[in-house]
């Protein structure tokens, strides 16, 4: 286990050997496409920091932040970097944009008309055209396709160097969903091809990368899988982890048999027992739903969760484990313990569990 300050409550480790080796397992996967990473939410809650720098050093050019302010955030740490803003651009609010070279992803007919008259002799960045295949989440449907393709001089005053779309059930390889959406990009893609000249497609996320190269085009944006965690669940540790979530034991009491524990005393200890209590809790991005389901580890031994996680607190049954002494760390997500068996205990998807960790521990960075 790394080594934490010494006063730190909770860590969350980050290897970035890791991700850089994960990096390079998608862009060997992506064939002749670019790989671009996202790393919206904090570098999906691990620090945009160390994510981007290492993401950069293991050859990432291209990145997909979701706000202005995480594209603002990332020019500082990448002067050269290709900066794509998924939201796109607000009416009033395209200044970012154009003073740190954001490329707004541009998701409807009303963002190219703001983005339009932000161009107007400012230099701005090209932009990215968001097509919806079938998400109906962002994007320009069908009927605005129509549209650009019947009155090509609304795209007259913009540059756009991508046209992206974005897949419902990339991490389903079984569902016809996928094929659909692939169709729908191609002919979308084909009808706008003689209104934008030379322009790069992207149609892959994490999931979609593993899809095969029919879906790769020229440019795929990687998530989640840069992170350690199988989008397809298919292929256990063919993506290294990149965190790890270490938890302090701030104090083990022995109790008696009957006693209960935490709040709404929804654990009873049946014999004599070990507790610790330890310095995490849903403040920290520790999901109350493994109240009484989760488990943590003290070396190899596991010790379930007992009670209800608190706000800043969780407690463990260590009975089984004599390590487990104040001022010591649990290993909450690790070797032992991945970020997808937390997820599924929790009741929830990796993404969640990731993006919501960084909020208050400590981060401790490893493997660059
Ligand atoms: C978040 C996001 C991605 C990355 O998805 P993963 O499943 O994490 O790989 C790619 N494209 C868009 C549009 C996104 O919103």
């Amino acid at each position: 286990m790394a080594e934490a300050p010494a006063a730190a409550a909770s860590v969350v480790v980050i290897d970035q050997g890791a991700l850089m080796a994960n990096y390079r397992a998608l862009a060997q996967a992506a064939g002749s496409a670019e790989t671009a990473a996202v790393v919206k939410a904090n570098g999906y809650g691990l620090g945009l920091e160390p994510v981007a720098t290492a993401l950069a050093r293991a050859g990432c050019r291209t990145f997909f932040v979701a706000l202005p302010e995480e594209g603002t955030a990332l020019r500082r740490l990448l002067p050269d970097a290709n900066i794509y803003v998924l939201c796109g651009p607000a009416a009033g609010a395209t200044a970012p944009f154009l003073a740190h070279r954001l490329s707004p992803v541009l998701n409807d007919l009303a963002q190219v008309e703001i983005w339009t008259a932000a161009s107007v002799g400012a230099g701005a960045p090209a932009a990215a055209l968001h097509l919806d295949t079938g998400m109906n989440r962002l994007g320009l449907g069908p009927a605005d396709l129509a549209r650009l393709v019947a009155q090509p001089r609304l795209l007259a005053g913009v540059a756009i160097d991508l046209v992206l779309s974005h897949l419902a059930c990339g991490e389903v390889p079984s569902e016809p969903m996928n094929g659909r959406q692939l169709a729908a990009f191609k002919a979308a893609h084909d009808a706008l091809k003689p209104l934008l000249g030379p322009c790069r497609a992207s149609l892959a996320n994490s999931g979609g990368i593993l899809l095969g190269p029919d879906y790769a085009f020229d440019l795929v944006r990687a998530g989640i899988a840069l992170y350690g965690a199988d989008p397809a669940a298919r292929s256990p540790g063919r993506f290294r982890p990149v965190a790890q979530l270490l938890g302090r034991i701030l104090q083990v009491r022995d109790v008696d048999p009957g006693m209960s524990v935490g709040y709404g005393a929804t654990h009873r200890v049946a014999t004599a027992s070990r507790l610790a209590t330890v310095a995490i809790g849903y403040a920290d991005g520790y999901p109350r739903s493994l109240s009484n389901r989760g488990r943590g580890f003290v070396g190899a031994t596991a010790v379930p969760l007992v009670g209800r996680v608190s706000m800043d607190l969780t407690i463990f049954d260590v009975t089984a484990a004599p390590a487990a002494a104040p001022g010591t760390f649990m290993e909450l997500v690790g070797p032992h313990l991945s970020v997808e068996d937390i997820a599924a205990s929790a009741g929830t998807i990796p993404y969640e569990i990731l993006t919501a960790l960084g909020r208050r521990a400590h981060r401790l960075v490893v493997g660059g």
